[in-house]
């Protein structure tokens, strides 16, 4: 079974079957027949690497000199029997410490041991392996899959014990030894963060999180996951980059507040102004940023931390734990001035007055957190729900597509744009089929019927001189429209017939306004 015969010949029958239950229980068999130490070699390999996830040099090795060993045919037996997995993969880890001078001969001597002897279907899987595309439709998530299967567990659980390990091999070696209970969070391994979808407003957020829910200012920082072990803190950001060097201040906070003697908890730093408000998150990046100078930057720029979260706590695991519970420990683990003010409420007048308060402090909106949610690390579960002020545009609709379903027989997908400020020509900017009323949406098709330049298959193309105020919720950078933005959420409020089309918003207040919301840095996860 530890042969790479075998595993040439379960790549082979994985690349035959067609289908994902097919593929999953293939694999879990055979990662299952394992040693588990052999397993966690398999399975990297089976997603097409040839070294560890993290912490490895890349093998750096070109094609040329495959095909100059296997023309050569010095791929003769050079070791006696059948190789194991184990010992290709030594082999490649050896090539990957291999640099400097004569680096490519030293190369090739190993790589011609690694072909020696190989049958064709062998060698068909190492020039996969090599290549890094195994081409036989498995990917993480279905080797994940395959774990679950094998060590009796839900496909989440896995996934969870993933997100806490960060260690593909360490958890193939666990699943395999029936022992995945022992994947959580652990002290100094920082792991991804639980994410937030985004709400319309705080009446949407009430209703998607059942009429109740946990109310915090959304501060626009940089998030922070903090490990301490006694007099022991070292911070991470979401990205699992450490940045305990640049903080120090922050570090020594934590220090002194954090009452628990061990704790992971998840929080933000933001910074502030001369007048203690929050400043933009631009800022806030440029002082977290430097790491040289990190005690100077920070009589510039003070931090302030806020802690949300607590994963672990004095020992104990606890982010399965219902969110109301895990607050009431945070309260008593953490001083009262690094805790984040948290409400729970369910009035919505009262979540909208708090959403103004927040708002009025400098903070970027609320988020809303469902009261008996677990800590699941790394994903938007729909649990924290973000509501970020809501903005206005004036744009004009420049065409329209037939609805479907219930919207069947109007015009219902508008096509927004805005104006090129340089040149005066429209520039698209999203769609849209929401905010209107079934009126509304009778006399919008009449309107746009009577504005019609050109049919398409999809609906009509129209006089530009329909002026609509939309809202929205965010600008992000967009591949599909000509102005290379798109309104996120966008819905319309009113007709505005006062409002001429050379009167609507332009290209450049949408990069205002892009730039102003910290572009970018964000969408990508770069705090
Ligand atoms: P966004 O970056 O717009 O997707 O919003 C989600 C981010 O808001 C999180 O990743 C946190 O960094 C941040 N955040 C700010 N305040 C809070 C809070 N009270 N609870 C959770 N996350 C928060």
């Amino acid at each position: 079974m530890n042969t790479f015969r075998d595993f040439a010949r379960t790549c082979a029958e994985l690349e035959a079957e067609k289908s994902r239950k097919g593929k999953i229980s293939i694999l879990a068999r055979y990662l299952g027949g394992l040693e588990p130490e052999e397993a966690a070699i398999a399975a990297l390999m089976m997603v097409g690497r040839t070294t560890p996830e993290r912490g490895s040099n890349p093998l750096s090795v070109g094609w040329a000199l495959v095909r100059e060993i296997l023309s050569s045919g010095a791929t003769q037996p050079l070791m006696p029997g059948l190789k194991t997995i184990r010992d290709i993969w030594d082999s490649f880890q050896k090539i990957s410490r291999i640099s400097g001078y004569g680096a490519r001969e030293r190369k090739r001597m190993v790589l011609e041991a690694v072909f020696g002897g190989s049958s064709e279907l062998e060698r068909e899987w190492l020039l996969r392996l090599l290549s890094g595309e195994m081409r036989h439709g498995v990917n993480r998530g279905l080797l994940l899959d395959a774990l679950a299967e094998l060590a009796g567990v839900t496909p989440e659980r896995i996934r969870l014990a993933d997100m806490f390990l960060g260690d593909l091999m360490r958890l193939t070696s666990l699943a395999v030894g029936g022992m995945v209970g022992e994947a959580s969070p652990k002290l100094f391994t920082p792991f991804r963060p639980m994410l937030a979808e985004m709400a319309v407003d705080v009446s949407d957020a009430l209703n998607r999180l059942g009429g109740r829910a946990f109310f915090s200012p959304k501060y626009d920082g940089v998030r922070v996951q903090i490990h301490k072990d006694g007099g022991l803190v070292r911070i991470y950001t979401r990205r699992l980059q450490e940045i305990t060097e640049s903080i120090p201040d922050v570090v020594a906070e934590a220090v002194e507040k954090v009452s628990a003697r061990t704790a992971i908890l998840d929080g933000e730093v933001y910074g502030v102004g001369e007048d203690g408000r929050p400043l933009p998150f631009q800022e806030t990046m440029r002082r977290v940023g430097r790491e040289h100078d990190a005690q100077k930057a920070s009589a510039i720029i003070p931090l302030n931390l806020k802690v949300f979260d607590v994963i672990y706590l004095d020992d104990v695991e606890v982010w399965h734990k219902p969110l109301w519970e895990r607050l009431s420990l945070l309260e008593r683990a953490v001083g009262p001035d690094i805790l984040a003010p948290t409400l729970m409420l369910s009035d919505i007048s009262e979540a909208e007055r708090f959403f103004h308060r927040c708002l009025g402090d400098g903070f970027e909106g609320v988020m809303a957190k469902a009261a008996n949610s677990p800590y699941t690390p790394g994903r938007r579960g729909g649990y924290w729900l973000k509501v970020k002020k809501v903005e206005y545009l004036d744009v004009v609709i420049v065409a329209a597509e037939w609805g479907h379903g219930r919207r069947r027989g109007w015009l219902s997908n508008y096509h927004l744009a805005v104006r090129d400020g340089r040149d005066g020509s429209l520039k698209m900017v999203g769609k849209t089929f929401k905010g209107l009323t079934d009126e509304g949406f009778r006399q919008m098709t009449r309107r746009l019927l009577s504005l019609k330049k050109a049919e398409t298959e999809w609906g009509v193309v129209v006089e530009p001189v329909t002026v609509v105020e939309v809202a929205y919720s965010e600008v992000q950078r967009s591949p599909f429209y000509d102005s290379g933005y798109a309104l996120r959420f966008a819905r319309i409020r009113r007709v505005r017939d006062d409002k001429d089309p050379s009167e609507i918003d332009t290209l450049e207040k949408l990069e205002r306004l892009y730039k102003a919301q910290g572009g970018g840095g964000r969408d990508s996860g770069g705090n």
